[in-house]
Protein backbone atom coordinates (compact mmCIF):
# COMPACT_ATOMS: atom_id res chain seq x y z
CA UNK A 1 0.00 0.00 0.00
CA UNK A 2 0.96 3.56 -0.87
CA UNK A 3 2.76 6.03 1.17
CA UNK A 4 0.56 8.16 0.39
CA UNK A 5 -2.86 6.62 1.53
CA UNK A 6 -1.54 6.06 5.04
CA UNK A 7 -0.25 9.78 4.99
CA UNK A 8 -3.85 11.02 4.18
CA UNK A 9 -5.28 9.06 6.79
CA UNK A 10 -3.05 9.76 9.52
CA UNK A 11 -3.21 13.71 8.83
CA UNK A 12 -6.97 13.32 8.70
CA UNK A 13 -7.61 11.74 11.51
CA UNK A 14 -5.01 14.80 13.44
CA UNK A 15 -6.89 17.25 11.44
CA UNK A 16 -10.55 16.06 12.91
CA UNK A 17 -9.36 15.16 16.44
CA UNK A 18 -8.55 19.04 16.62
CA UNK A 19 -11.88 20.22 15.75
CA UNK A 20 -12.94 17.33 18.55
CA UNK A 21 -11.04 18.93 21.09
CA UNK A 22 -12.09 22.28 20.99
CA UNK A 23 -15.64 21.39 21.19
CA UNK A 24 -15.34 18.90 23.91
CA UNK A 25 -12.86 21.60 25.45
CA UNK A 26 -16.21 23.92 25.79
CA UNK A 27 -18.67 21.54 27.47
CA UNK A 28 -19.82 22.69 30.58
CA UNK A 29 -21.59 20.88 33.73
CA UNK A 30 -24.72 22.93 31.88
CA UNK A 31 -24.97 20.26 29.22
CA UNK A 32 -24.49 17.65 31.19
CA UNK A 33 -27.40 18.85 33.47
CA UNK A 34 -29.69 19.78 30.50
CA UNK A 35 -28.56 16.56 28.70
CA UNK A 36 -28.31 18.01 26.00
CA UNK A 37 -26.25 16.22 23.26
CA UNK A 38 -25.57 18.72 20.43
CA UNK A 39 -22.12 19.15 20.86
CA UNK A 40 -21.25 15.65 20.21
CA UNK A 41 -23.80 16.08 17.16
CA UNK A 42 -21.81 18.95 15.93
CA UNK A 43 -18.63 17.38 16.63
CA UNK A 44 -19.53 14.15 14.55
CA UNK A 45 -20.65 16.22 11.43
CA UNK A 46 -17.75 18.59 12.09
CA UNK A 47 -14.97 15.68 11.95
CA UNK A 48 -16.44 13.75 9.49
CA UNK A 49 -16.84 16.75 6.93
CA UNK A 50 -13.04 16.95 7.78
CA UNK A 51 -12.18 13.65 7.25
CA UNK A 52 -14.39 13.18 3.63
CA UNK A 53 -12.77 16.32 2.35
CA UNK A 54 -9.17 15.01 2.78
CA UNK A 55 -10.04 11.63 1.49
CA UNK A 56 -12.00 13.37 -1.66
CA UNK A 57 -9.19 15.56 -2.18
CA UNK A 58 -6.61 12.79 -2.29
CA UNK A 59 -8.57 9.80 -4.16
CA UNK A 60 -11.73 11.33 -5.38
CA UNK A 61 -12.90 8.18 -6.83
CA UNK A 62 -12.78 6.22 -3.50
CA UNK A 63 -16.16 5.60 -1.67
CA UNK A 64 -16.27 6.24 2.20
CA UNK A 65 -18.65 4.64 3.99
CA UNK A 66 -19.44 6.89 7.28
CA UNK A 67 -21.76 6.88 9.73
CA UNK A 68 -23.29 10.62 9.66
CA UNK A 69 -25.65 11.32 6.63
CA UNK A 70 -26.68 15.31 6.30
CA UNK A 71 -30.25 15.10 5.19
CA UNK A 72 -31.20 15.72 8.73
CA UNK A 73 -28.59 18.29 9.25
CA UNK A 74 -29.84 20.20 6.04
CA UNK A 75 -33.81 20.42 7.17
CA UNK A 76 -34.32 24.18 8.17
CA UNK A 77 -35.18 23.32 11.92
CA UNK A 78 -31.65 22.50 11.84
CA UNK A 79 -29.99 25.56 10.83
CA UNK A 80 -28.18 26.85 14.04
CA UNK A 81 -27.09 23.31 14.86
CA UNK A 82 -25.88 23.35 10.83
CA UNK A 83 -24.08 26.78 11.59
CA UNK A 84 -22.22 25.63 14.37
CA UNK A 85 -20.90 22.84 12.60
CA UNK A 86 -19.65 25.07 9.54
CA UNK A 87 -17.82 27.39 12.05
CA UNK A 88 -16.47 24.57 13.78
CA UNK A 89 -14.96 23.04 10.35
CA UNK A 90 -13.78 26.96 9.17
CA UNK A 91 -11.39 27.04 12.14
CA UNK A 92 -9.44 24.56 10.55
CA UNK A 93 -10.77 24.95 6.81
CA UNK A 94 -11.26 28.61 6.57
CA UNK A 95 -12.89 28.71 3.05
CA UNK A 96 -15.23 26.19 4.03
CA UNK A 97 -18.78 27.22 3.52
CA UNK A 98 -22.53 25.54 4.65
CA UNK A 99 -22.78 24.31 0.98
CA UNK A 100 -18.88 22.41 0.83
CA UNK A 101 -19.52 20.92 4.16
CA UNK A 102 -22.40 19.36 3.25
CA UNK A 103 -21.26 17.90 0.55
CA UNK A 104 -18.32 16.75 2.38
CA UNK A 105 -20.30 15.03 4.96
CA UNK A 106 -22.43 13.71 1.79
CA UNK A 107 -19.52 11.82 0.55
CA UNK A 108 -19.45 9.59 3.42
CA UNK A 109 -22.74 8.21 1.92
CA UNK A 110 -21.32 4.65 0.90
CA UNK A 111 -23.93 2.12 2.21
CA UNK A 112 -23.34 -0.76 0.33
CA UNK A 113 -20.01 -3.28 -0.27
CA UNK A 114 -16.91 -1.90 -2.81
CA UNK A 115 -13.86 -3.80 -3.65
CA UNK A 116 -12.04 -0.82 -2.38
CA UNK A 117 -13.24 1.91 0.20
CA UNK A 118 -12.76 3.70 3.19
CA UNK A 119 -14.73 3.46 6.69
CA UNK A 120 -14.63 6.44 9.13
CA UNK A 121 -16.30 6.16 12.33
CA UNK A 122 -15.84 10.92 12.92
CA UNK A 123 -16.49 9.94 16.97
CA UNK A 124 -16.44 6.97 18.36
CA UNK A 125 -17.57 6.54 22.01
CA UNK A 126 -19.71 9.37 21.55
CA UNK A 127 -21.24 8.92 25.35
CA UNK A 128 -17.43 8.88 26.20
CA UNK A 129 -16.92 12.39 24.70
CA UNK A 130 -19.96 14.05 25.91
CA UNK A 131 -19.21 12.59 29.70
CA UNK A 132 -15.25 14.03 28.85
CA UNK A 133 -14.03 10.58 28.81
CA UNK A 134 -12.20 8.27 26.26
CA UNK A 135 -13.19 8.52 22.20
CA UNK A 136 -11.91 8.20 19.09
CA UNK A 137 -11.48 9.32 15.41
CA UNK A 138 -11.38 5.61 13.39
CA UNK A 139 -10.56 5.43 10.06
CA UNK A 140 -9.71 2.41 7.93
CA UNK A 141 -8.96 1.74 3.83
CA UNK A 142 -10.63 -1.58 3.30
CA UNK A 143 -9.44 -3.20 0.25
CA UNK A 144 -10.70 -6.59 -1.24
CA UNK A 145 -12.51 -7.23 2.53
CA UNK A 146 -9.16 -6.66 4.16
CA UNK A 147 -8.31 -3.50 6.20
CA UNK A 148 -5.04 -2.00 4.16
CA UNK A 149 -4.49 0.87 6.28
CA UNK A 150 -5.77 2.41 9.73
CA UNK A 151 -5.38 5.14 11.49
CA UNK A 152 -6.91 6.00 14.91
CA UNK A 153 -6.63 8.99 17.25
CA UNK A 154 -7.75 8.96 20.67
CA UNK A 155 -7.48 12.83 22.13
CA UNK A 156 -8.04 11.53 26.33
CA UNK A 157 -5.69 8.77 25.68
CA UNK A 158 -1.89 9.21 26.83
CA UNK A 159 0.88 8.61 24.41
CA UNK A 160 2.79 6.56 26.91
CA UNK A 161 0.48 4.63 29.18
CA UNK A 162 -0.09 5.31 32.70
CA UNK A 163 1.39 9.00 31.81
CA UNK A 164 -0.38 11.57 33.02
CA UNK A 165 1.31 14.57 30.79
CA UNK A 166 1.64 14.13 26.94
CA UNK A 167 -2.28 13.13 26.46
CA UNK A 168 -3.33 12.23 22.50
CA UNK A 169 -2.17 9.54 20.56
CA UNK A 170 -2.77 8.54 17.35
CA UNK A 171 -2.38 4.76 16.11
CA UNK A 172 -1.37 4.16 12.63
CA UNK A 173 -0.65 0.24 11.07
CA UNK A 174 -0.30 -0.99 7.38
CA UNK A 175 -0.85 -4.43 6.85
CA UNK A 176 2.47 -5.83 6.46
CA UNK A 177 4.37 -3.38 8.27
CA UNK A 178 3.66 -2.73 11.82
CA UNK A 179 1.55 -0.64 13.99
CA UNK A 180 2.96 2.78 15.00
CA UNK A 181 1.81 5.61 17.48
CA UNK A 182 2.90 9.19 17.59
CA UNK A 183 1.84 11.94 20.45
CA UNK A 184 -1.19 13.13 18.72
CA UNK A 185 -0.18 16.64 18.19
CA UNK A 186 3.42 15.98 17.29
CA UNK A 187 5.76 15.24 14.12
CA UNK A 188 8.28 13.36 14.64
CA UNK A 189 9.47 9.63 15.08
CA UNK A 190 6.81 7.07 15.94
CA UNK A 191 7.36 4.40 18.00
CA UNK A 192 6.06 0.42 17.52
CA UNK A 193 3.84 -0.96 19.46
CA UNK A 194 3.20 -4.13 20.59
CA UNK A 195 0.67 -6.45 22.53
CA UNK A 196 1.65 -8.02 25.62
CA UNK A 197 3.35 -11.26 26.44
CA UNK A 198 1.09 -12.42 28.96
CA UNK A 199 0.59 -16.26 28.39
CA UNK A 200 -1.54 -16.87 31.79
CA UNK A 201 -5.33 -16.20 31.53
CA UNK A 202 -5.52 -15.94 35.67
CA UNK A 203 -3.03 -13.01 35.05
CA UNK A 204 -4.89 -10.85 32.42
CA UNK A 205 -6.22 -7.66 32.53
CA UNK A 206 -9.32 -7.14 30.18
CA UNK A 207 -11.04 -3.80 29.47
CA UNK A 208 -14.81 -3.56 27.74
CA UNK A 209 -17.40 -1.10 26.96
CA UNK A 210 -17.96 1.44 29.50
CA UNK A 211 -21.45 1.33 28.33
CA UNK A 212 -23.26 -1.92 29.82
CA UNK A 213 -26.22 -1.71 26.60
CA UNK A 214 -22.68 -2.35 24.59
CA UNK A 215 -21.01 -5.19 25.83
CA UNK A 216 -22.65 -7.92 28.47
CA UNK A 217 -20.46 -6.96 31.64
CA UNK A 218 -22.18 -9.58 33.81
CA UNK A 219 -21.41 -12.34 30.78
CA UNK A 220 -17.67 -11.00 30.48
CA UNK A 221 -17.20 -11.15 34.53
CA UNK A 222 -18.82 -14.70 33.88
CA UNK A 223 -15.79 -15.70 31.34
CA UNK A 224 -13.19 -13.71 33.39
CA UNK A 225 -13.66 -15.86 36.58
CA UNK A 226 -13.50 -18.88 34.62
CA UNK A 227 -10.38 -18.16 33.51
CA UNK A 228 -9.06 -17.22 36.52
CA UNK A 229 -9.04 -13.42 36.10
CA UNK A 230 -8.65 -11.36 39.51
CA UNK A 231 -7.92 -8.01 38.31
CA UNK A 232 -11.01 -5.76 37.94
CA UNK A 233 -11.89 -5.21 34.00
CA UNK A 234 -10.88 -1.46 33.04
CA UNK A 235 -13.96 0.08 31.19
CA UNK A 236 -13.28 2.70 28.42
CA UNK A 237 -15.24 3.98 25.33
CA UNK A 238 -14.22 3.58 21.97
CA UNK A 239 -11.34 1.92 19.45
CA UNK A 240 -9.00 2.85 22.38
CA UNK A 241 -9.65 -0.58 23.85
CA UNK A 242 -8.19 -2.02 20.60
CA UNK A 243 -5.47 0.78 21.44
CA UNK A 244 -4.58 -0.73 24.79
CA UNK A 245 -4.46 -4.22 23.36
CA UNK A 246 -2.24 -3.70 20.49
CA UNK A 247 0.43 -1.90 23.21
CA UNK A 248 0.28 -4.48 25.85
CA UNK A 249 -1.37 -2.29 28.42
CA UNK A 250 -4.07 -4.73 28.32
CA UNK A 251 -4.20 -8.40 27.21
CA UNK A 252 -7.77 -9.05 26.20
CA UNK A 253 -10.84 -7.12 24.65
CA UNK A 254 -14.17 -8.63 25.17
CA UNK A 255 -17.42 -7.55 23.55
CA UNK A 256 -20.04 -9.79 24.18
CA UNK A 257 -23.28 -9.16 22.51
CA UNK A 258 -25.72 -7.78 25.01
CA UNK A 259 -29.19 -8.67 22.70
CA UNK A 260 -29.97 -10.75 19.92
CA UNK A 261 -30.63 -8.54 16.81
CA UNK A 262 -27.71 -6.22 17.31
CA UNK A 263 -25.34 -6.27 14.63
CA UNK A 264 -21.36 -4.79 15.07
CA UNK A 265 -20.70 -1.35 12.69
CA UNK A 266 -17.77 -1.86 10.16
CA UNK A 267 -16.98 1.84 11.30
CA UNK A 268 -16.51 0.33 14.78
CA UNK A 269 -14.16 -2.17 14.57
CA UNK A 270 -12.26 -2.25 11.33
CA UNK A 271 -9.61 0.17 12.28
CA UNK A 272 -9.27 -1.14 15.44
CA UNK A 273 -8.91 -4.55 14.18
CA UNK A 274 -5.39 -3.92 11.76
CA UNK A 275 -3.87 -1.93 14.20
CA UNK A 276 -4.04 -5.18 17.22
CA UNK A 277 -3.84 -7.53 14.20
CA UNK A 278 -0.62 -5.85 13.28
CA UNK A 279 0.84 -5.39 16.51
CA UNK A 280 0.81 -9.36 16.95
CA UNK A 281 -2.57 -9.75 18.62
CA UNK A 282 -5.98 -11.49 17.22
CA UNK A 283 -9.22 -10.33 16.43
CA UNK A 284 -11.88 -13.02 15.90
CA UNK A 285 -16.15 -12.63 16.90
CA UNK A 286 -17.12 -15.14 19.87
CA UNK A 287 -17.42 -18.02 17.67
CA UNK A 288 -13.72 -17.35 16.43
CA UNK A 289 -14.59 -16.66 13.22
CA UNK A 290 -12.63 -13.43 11.54
CA UNK A 291 -13.94 -10.11 11.32
CA UNK A 292 -16.19 -9.86 7.47
CA UNK A 293 -15.59 -6.71 6.49
CA UNK A 294 -16.82 -7.04 3.28
CA UNK A 295 -20.90 -7.60 3.92
CA UNK A 296 -21.63 -3.89 3.87
CA UNK A 297 -21.88 -1.41 6.46
CA UNK A 298 -22.65 -4.30 9.48
CA UNK A 299 -20.88 -7.07 10.23
CA UNK A 300 -23.42 -9.36 9.50
CA UNK A 301 -21.68 -12.95 9.51
CA UNK A 302 -20.41 -12.39 12.92
CA UNK A 303 -21.72 -12.50 16.71
CA UNK A 304 -19.81 -9.78 19.23
CA UNK A 305 -15.65 -9.64 19.23
CA UNK A 306 -13.03 -11.02 21.06
CA UNK A 307 -9.30 -9.18 21.01
CA UNK A 308 -6.40 -10.77 22.30
CA UNK A 309 -2.63 -10.63 22.79
CA UNK A 310 -2.81 -13.77 20.54
CA UNK A 311 -1.75 -16.15 23.02
CA UNK A 312 -4.57 -15.79 25.35
CA UNK A 313 -7.21 -16.21 22.22
CA UNK A 314 -7.88 -19.62 22.17
CA UNK A 315 -8.66 -19.88 26.28
CA UNK A 316 -10.98 -17.22 26.10
CA UNK A 317 -13.25 -18.42 23.08
CA UNK A 318 -13.08 -21.84 24.88
CA UNK A 319 -14.64 -19.96 28.39
CA UNK A 320 -17.32 -18.24 26.11
CA UNK A 321 -18.38 -21.16 24.97
CA UNK A 322 -18.30 -22.55 28.02
CA UNK A 323 -20.21 -20.20 29.74
CA UNK A 324 -22.35 -20.69 26.69
CA UNK A 325 -22.97 -17.16 24.94
CA UNK A 326 -24.85 -17.57 21.48
P1 LIG B 1 -18.23 1.48 23.02
O1 LIG B 1 -17.50 2.77 22.98
O2 LIG B 1 -17.34 0.30 23.10
O3 LIG B 1 -19.31 1.47 24.07
O4 LIG B 1 -18.93 1.31 21.61
C1 LIG B 1 -19.57 2.37 20.99
C2 LIG B 1 -20.31 1.83 19.80
O5 LIG B 1 -21.25 0.86 20.23
C3 LIG B 1 -21.14 2.85 19.07
O6 LIG B 1 -20.38 3.41 18.04
C4 LIG B 1 -22.33 2.06 18.54
O7 LIG B 1 -22.23 1.91 17.13
C5 LIG B 1 -22.18 0.70 19.19
N1 LIG B 1 -23.40 0.12 19.77
C6 LIG B 1 -24.62 0.68 19.93
N2 LIG B 1 -25.50 -0.21 20.47
C7 LIG B 1 -24.81 -1.35 20.66
C8 LIG B 1 -25.16 -2.66 21.18
N3 LIG B 1 -26.39 -2.95 21.63
N4 LIG B 1 -24.19 -3.60 21.23
C9 LIG B 1 -22.93 -3.33 20.80
N5 LIG B 1 -22.55 -2.13 20.30
C10 LIG B 1 -23.47 -1.15 20.23
MG1 LIG C 1 -18.76 4.17 16.88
Amino acid sequence: MSIKERDVALAAVREAAVLCRNIQAAIGPDVLEKKDRSPVTVADFGSQALICRRLAEAFPDDPIMAEEDSTALREPAQAALLARVVAEVQRLVPEATTETVCAWIDRGNLAAYRPRFWAVDPIDGTKGFLRGDQYAIALALIVEGQVQVAALACPNLSFMPEAETSRGVVFMAVRGEGTWAWPLEEAGEPVRIRVSATHDPAQALFCESFESAHSAHDVAAEVARRLGITKPSRRLDSQAKYALVARGEADLYLRLPTRPGYVEKVWDHAAGALIVAEAGGRVTDIHGRPLRFDRGPVLSENRGVVVSNGRLHEAVLEAIAAVGVA
